[in-house]
């Protein structure tokens, strides 16, 4: 039996992990998917939002400006990468400009360190490409953007390197109550636990539902958006939003922590894991995005993805025990990203409460560090290539990922199984040809070390095959 057993290995499962793995405590996580991060914690803007937007008072306030301030000292800490670059909202009407000074009152109730109110002319000297029709804006300096699924690949890492049991490809299916212990049922077999976190994203609502009495639904809602490519990344310096609505936080235009650009999110209700891009949603998104930033240069788009909030209704998280032994960590919708590591605090401090013991492990490890070949100098190139000579072969021209840092991450804690596994973990396929060339070369090493067929290495979850076999019966044909 378990201690604790957690639905779901998004950024918000993988922080109650690591926090829990600090403990004596035995922690299991169980993933459906063949990778941790597949769900909204891959496909979202990476904002580490400075806590101004939720409403004086929520979980969603407090977990939001402590999960900002930890989740900058964590990137640092575990080398992932994160940039304070601050954030602006722009106001282009007075009605506009009442909602700054809403945003900066609720703000400072929520604790959020230096806004301010600055006129258009200031934002402009600022940002030099922002619409002369804006008027004024509100600045966060605490805001930051980061690399959301490194965030929690090394959330989960750290977890695991401290005894977590991660086990992908396992699916809940169901949960019953014996005695005082929870018996999880799941595709691969079962297990015992003493608590259960449900950390289960847009299906938060179906797992609540195997445990206890129906109590909220989540009601998705589809965000897409473009990338653009690095020659457009410099194009504004600052997260920049439009006042927000009761729709969400707006189409935002800001540079992402790899140097491109990011524009989106339109919000349109949505199946839940429908993240397929419309030409309705990104000529919406492209539109408002020019009432910012007129001048973005769209034909530099790279890639459009989509990602499914998991938004309840309620204008809050829904956290808390809901039966004996289960706790809710649901609708994390946004700012969801930014409040894992205060929500995994949180639930730590819940599952105390309700008697759980937790002592401090004295062994607990922490840090990480992952080699980043085209961040160093000539020297340490050469260094490299000498102790290792696949630092050398250099597999995603775009982005200089060599094959020795492909290696190291597959002898991480938590290897890849897919190509896109090792873009998540290494960028390899980031850049302007999105893997049209490295793509072949990152099978034929996934096949070489996993010990597979190139058939059975998948694109991305479980099925997206990419090789069917056909070639070679071609081949013989001719
Ligand atoms: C368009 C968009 C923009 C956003 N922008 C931001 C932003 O800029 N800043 C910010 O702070 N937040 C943002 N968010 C919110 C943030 O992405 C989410 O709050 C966060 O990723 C939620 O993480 P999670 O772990 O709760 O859910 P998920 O990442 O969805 O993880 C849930 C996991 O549970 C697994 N699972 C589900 N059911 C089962 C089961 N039965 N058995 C086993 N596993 C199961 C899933 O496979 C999945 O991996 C945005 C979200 C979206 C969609």
């Amino acid at each position: 039996m378990t201690d604790v057993l957690i639905i779901g290995c998004g950024v918000t499962g993988a922080a109650a992990a690591m926090e829990l793995s600090r403990y004596k405590l035995s922690v299991t996580v169980l993933e459906r998917e063949n990778d941790v991060s597949l769900g909204s914690t891959r496909a979202n803007s990476a904002i580490i939002h400075a806590g101004y937007d939720p409403k004086p008072g929520t979980l969603m306030a407090r977990l939001n400006v402590r999960g900002n301030e930890l989740t900058r000292k964590l990137c640092a800490d575990l080398d992932v990468p994160c940039r304070q670059c601050g954030s602006l909202v722009l106001a282009f009407s007075d009605k506009d400009e009442a909602t700054l000074r809403e945003l900066l009152d609720r703000g400072e109730k929520n604790g959020v360190p230096g806004l301010e109110i600055l006129s258009g002319d200031e934002v402009r000297r600022r940002e030099p490409n922002l619409a002369g029709t804006v008027t004024a804006a509100l600045w966060a300096p605490t805001a930051a953007v980061c690399s959301p699924w490194e965030l929690c690949l090394a959330m989960a890492e750290t977890a695991v390197k401290n005894g977590a049991d991660l086990r992908l490809d396992t699916a809940v299916t169901g949960l019953e109550r014996t005695g005082d212990r929870w018996l999880v049922h799941t595709n691969t077999g079962d297990f015992e636990a003493r608590y259960v976190l449900n950390a289960a994203g847009v299906d938060a609502d179906t797992v609540h539902d195997m445990a206890a009495p129906h109590d909220f639904d989540i009601r998705p809602s589809r965000g897409e958006y473009y990338l653009l490519d690095k020659s457009e990344g410099g194009r504004v310096n600052t997260v920049v939003f439009q006042c927000p609505s009761e729709r969400g936080k707006g189409v935002l235009v800001s540079p992402t922590v790899h140097g491109n650009l990011i524009v989106g999110p339109n919000a349109e209700p949505s199946p839940r894991h429908d993240t397929s891009t419309t030409a309705e949603g990104l000529d919406f998104v492209k539109e408002t995005a020019k009432l910012s930033v007129p001048n973005i240069d769209f034909s530099q788009s790279i890639r459009n993805f989509a990602g499914v909030r998991a938004n309840s209704g309620r204008d809050d998280f829904v956290i808390g025990f809901a039966a004996p032994g289960f706790l809710d960590l649901a609708a994390i919708c946004s700012p969801g990203l930014t409040s894992a590591a205060a929500i995994g605090e949180y639930a730590a401090e819940l599952l105390q409460k309700d008697g759980l013991t937790l002592e401090k492990k004295d062994t607990f490890l922490y840090g990480r560090k992952r080699t980043r070949f085209k961040e160093l100098s000539d020297a340490d190139h050469a260094a490299l290539v000498a102790r290792d000579p696949a630092f050398g072969r250099v597999i995603c021209r775009c982005e200089t990922v060599t094959e020795g840092e492909i290696l190291e991450c597959l002898r991480a804690p938590i290897p890849p199984r897919s190509v896109d596994g090792v873009k998540r973990r290494v960028n390899a396929g980031m850049g302007r040809c999105q893997g049209g060339f490295c793509g072949p070369r990152v099978v034929e090493l996934l096949s070489r070390e996993l010990k597979l067929s190139p058939e059975e290495i998948p694109q991305d979850r479980v099925g997206s095959r990419i090789l069917l076999g056909e070639t070679k019966e071609v081949a013989e044909h001719v």
